[in-house]
């Protein structure tokens, strides 16, 4: 009994060699049914999104005060621009960031998070949450003709799940120029890339590449977060 089933395994594996060698294609039907299903996982599979840093300049010239007014939105960063995101995020700061510059990140949070539209944490994200992360960063302007100079630098990035995003947003001071940039308006306007708004040409929106001062959102930034958060 025992022999006699060691010789149908036997004669079963010798039927499966002259299959496979008579039906060559047999393999490679195989191979293709592996790469098709590889092929329709692609779209699942997430997709890095280049970091965007958008900076906030300081300027000895005053700018027209061009103010904007109706439901003008303030332009959205290619990354989170027609995605879906959650309006929460958790954030830290880098060790090394000094006192005033974490007060003056604490009001932009403090700002945003009054709007209801978006919800600022202070805890470690998983990773599948937003996240933010603040710091600070020393940059010398060599040409010193130039009558502007870098504030602050910040932007989204965003990996990407179909039409849903995940953000991990920076939001970071100029320490070489403290004078100008440990503001609320230069913490406002990094805090506000990171959460995914571009630049604007407005002076009344907090999102205008030079710095104004102004601390309070505009109509148009409030519509730009808006759409980011899909409120
Ligand atoms: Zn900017």
């Amino acid at each position: 009994m025992r022999r006699h089933s060691w010789i149908t395994w036997l004669i079963l594996l010798a039927g499966v060699f002259v299959v496979v060698e008579t039906h060559p294609q047999i393999v490679p039907k195989v191979k293709n049914e592996i790469q098709t299903t590889s092929t329709k996982m692609q779209p699942y599979l997430f997709l890095i999104k280049s970091n965007i840093d958008k900076t906030i300049s300081g300027t000895t010239t005053k700018t027209t005060n061009e103010r904007q007014v109706g439901k003008v939105a303030t332009p959205i960063e290619e990354p989170l621009k027609n995605m879906n995101t959650a309006n929460t995020y958790y954030y830290h700061f880098k060790n090394n960031v000094p006192q005033n510059a974490r007060q003056v990140f604490q009001n932009a949070i403090y700002s945003y998070n009054s709007t209801g539209i978006v919800r600022l944490i202070p805890q470690k994200a998983e990773p599948n949450q937003n996240n933010i992360i603040f710091f600070i960063y020393h940059k010398k302007i060599e040409n010193i003709t130039s009558s502007t100079v870098e504030l602050g630098n910040g932007g989204p990035s965003a990996l990407q799940l179909n039409n849903y995003a995940i953000n991990s947003g920076r939001a970071g001071l100029n320490m070489t120029y403290p004078n100008m940039s440990v503001k609320n308006s230069v913490a406002m306007h990094e805090l506000g890339h990171a959460l995914g708004l571009g630049h604007s040409s407005y002076t009344n929106s907090v999102m205008y590449p030079i710095d104004q001062g102004v601390t309070k959102l505009s109509e148009a930034d409030l519509n730009g977060l808006k759409k980011i958060y899909n409120h």
